[in-house]
């Protein structure tokens, strides 16, 4: 699933400083998982930024509202009512819920409300961690299902890079070196051989450094 984080309050009240009323708006999909863009969540920050406000003496109306995914035209077009008669939404989706909404409805200018971070899986309640980074080319299979990509801070693919201490990553102690987990993993598979074959540079034309990128599923238009 995508993780995203909330911006600090103060950044949030900054970017909306200018307007009496705005539409604050969630989203169901992964942000909704992640504690940070579900309907619970637009509630309490909307009542958050009525406070903060309050205080200024620059009070706001705050109309909220969380389609199942913002990330697709059929669940935004029925919240349309909503925010044709603001200037600003204040999305709490990740970043491609903001630009749908901003492509969709040009007239209306959506800001964002979080940093959207990666693709990660809970590894305890409510602890996330990157799991994928999207390069285009999946490698799973050779490393015994563990990505050097998302995890390696140098994003080595012939690791570990030496300075691997302890199972720790050189870069940062609090994080367990991806390429010793990638040992473990390919001894307890039987298939340490893979360590053994220098691999090639990546072809990063697949992934973000290319550019945007598209998928075209054609069987889909049968
Ligand atoms: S190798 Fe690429 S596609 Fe596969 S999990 Fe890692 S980043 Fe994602
Ligand atoms: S210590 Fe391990 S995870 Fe950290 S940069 Fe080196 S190979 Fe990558």
């Amino acid at each position: 699933m995508i993780v995203a984080d909330r911006k600090p309050l103060e950044e949030i009240l900054e970017s909306i400083k200018d307007f009496d009323k705005i539409v604050l708006m969630g989203c169901g999909g992964c942000v909704t998982i992640c504690f940070s863009g579900g309907a619970k969540s637009v509630e309490l920050l909307a009542s958050q930024i009525k406070i903060a406000r309050k205080k200024q003496g620059k009070e706001i109306e705050i109309i909220e509202c969380t389609p199942e995914r913002q990330c697709e035209f059929e669940y935004i077009d029925p919240c349309k009512e909503k925010f044709e008669s603001v200037p600003v939404v204040l999305s709490i989706a990740c970043g491609v819920g903001v630009q749908t909404m901003n492509e969709r409805h040009p007239d209306t200018i959506t800001i964002p409300g979080l940093n959207t971070k990666f693709m990660g899986y809970p590894v305890e309640h409510a602890l996330w961690e990157e799991r994928c980074a999207g390069c285009g080319n999946c490698l799973l299979e050779w490393t015994g299902g563990v990505c050097p990509i998302a995890r390696c801070a140098k994003k080595l693919l012939n690791g570990p890079c030496g300075g691997s201490s302890d199972g720790k990553c050189e870069v940062d102690k609090e994080i367990d070196c991806v390429w010793q987990i990638i040992y473990d993993r390919l001894k307890k598979l039987n298939k340490l051989e893979n360590l053994t074959a220098v691999r090639k540079p990546k072809d990063w034309r697949t992934s973000t450094s290319a550019g945007q990128r598209k998928v075209e599923f054609k069987e889909a238009m049968l």
